[in-house]
C-alpha cells in the first residue's frame, strides 16, 4: 500500500477535479516533511471532517530567511509518505522548488501587522514566504478546509487574515499543539538537538505554563515576564527572542490578562530555534 504522489499543479489539479466531479469534500493538510506526529494529527482531523484528505509536503524557499537553516531542514519524502498509509491519506502533493515558483514568479503575499512583530520582526520575509505559499496551495488545491497546528500561533492567525483579507473559500481549521510527554512541543527541528540540548528543552514549555497561570491570577505583566525570559536563560538557553503576551485573536500587545491571551516565545538553544505558545484567560473567565 502507498499514497499517490502528485508533483505537478496540473496533475494534483486532475486528481481534485475527478474528487469533486464526484460530489467529495476535500481538506489540505500544509506541511514541509519531516512528518512528527503533530503533522499526523492534523491529517487525522482532516480525515474526520472531509472526504478527500491531500497531504502537501514543501521545504518553501521563500520562508527561509538562512540559507543553512533550509539546507539543514530534514527531508525525508519516503519516510513521510510510508507514515501517511496506515492514516488513510488520499494524496501527496510534492511540488518542487521550480513547480511552485517558475522562472518569472513575481508575486508576493503580504499581511501585514499580524506578520511583522513576534517571528517576524525576527525573522525578515518569513512571513510573506508563508502567505505567499499558503496561498498558492489553497488556489492549486481548491481545498473546502485547511488544517495548522497552534504550534505555529502566530502563523495560524496569519493565515486566518489572508483568508478573510482575499476572500478564499477554505476554512482554516486550528488543531492543538502535540507534545512530547516532558512537554517540549513536537517540531521537524527538535532532531537537531543534542542529547544534552534535548533534557533542557522542555524547560521552554513549563517556563510558558507557569508564566501563564501567574499572569492569569493577577501576577504583575513586565515583571513576570522579565522573571520568565530570566528562568530561560538560566535553564540554559543562548538567547530569548522574545517571550510576549499577546492578544488570542489579534495578536496586539496586552497590558494585563483582561482578555482571552496567548503567551508566546522563540528561544536559541545552542543553534536551533525553537518555538512554543499557551493560551490564558482571566481567572473565572468562561473563555
Ligand atoms: P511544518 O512542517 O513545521 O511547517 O508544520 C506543518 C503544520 O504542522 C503546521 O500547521 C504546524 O503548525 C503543524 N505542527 C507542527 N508541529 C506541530 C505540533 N507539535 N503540534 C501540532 N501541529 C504541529
Amino acid at each position: 500500500m502507498s499514497v499517490p504522489i502528485v508533483r505537478t499543479v496540473a496533475e494534483l489539479r486532475t486528481v481534485v477535479a475527478g474528487w469533486r466531479r464526484s460530489g467529495a469534500s476535500v481538506a489540505v493538510v500544509p506541511t514541509m516533511g519531516a512528518l512528527h506526529e503533530g503533522h499526523l494529527s492534523l491529517v487525522r482531523a482532516a480525515l474526520q471532517q472531509a472526504d478527500q484528505v491531500i497531504v502537501t509536503l514543501f521545504v518553501n524557499p521563500k520562508q527561509f530567511n538562512s540559507a543553512a537553516d533550509l539546507t539543514a531542514y530534514p527531508r525525508t519524502e519516503n519516510q513521510d509518505a510510508a507514515k501517511l498509509v496506515p492514516l488513510g491519506a488520499h494524496l501527496l502533493y510534492v511540488p518542487d522548488a521550480e513547480e511552485m515558483y517558475p522562472a518569472g514568479f513575481a508575486t508576493t503575499v503580504s499581511v501585514a501587522a499580524i506578520g511583522e512583530s513576534l517571528c517576524g520582526a525576527f525573522r525578515p520575509g518569513h512571513f510573506d514566504g508563508v502567505a505567499t505559499v499558503v496561498a498558492k496551495l489553497f488556489l492549486q488545491t481548491g481545498a473546502d478546509f485547511a488544517f495548522f497546528g497552534e504550534k505555529d500561533f502566530q502563523q495560524l492567525q496569519l493565515v486566518r487574515r489572508m483568508v478573510k483579507d482575499l476572500d478564499i473559500p477554505t476554512t482554516v481549521v486550528a488543531c492543538p499543539t502535540v507534545r512530547e510527554v516532558d512537554g517540549l512541543a513536537l517540531s521537524s527541528r527538535n532532531v537537531r538537538l543534542s542529547p544534552a540540548e534535548r533534557a533542557i528543552a522542555p524547560k521552554l514549555a513549563s517556563v510558558l505554563v507557569e508564566t501563564a497561570e501567574r499572569l492569569a491570577r493577577g501576577g504583575p505583566l513586565l515583571a513576570t515576564l522579565a522573571e520568565a525570559r530570566a528562568a530561560t536563560l538560566a535553564a540554559g538557553y543562548r538567547e530569548v527572542e522574545y517571550l510576549e503576551l499577546r492578544g488570542e485573536a489579534d495578536l496586539q500587545p496586552m497590558t494585563s490578562v483582561d482578555r482571552p491571551a496567548r503567551l508566546l516565545v522563540a528561544a536559541w538553544l545552542g543553534d536551533t530555534r525553537l518555538i512554543d505558545n499557551v493560551t490564558t484567560s482571566p481567572i473565572g473567565s468562561t473563555n
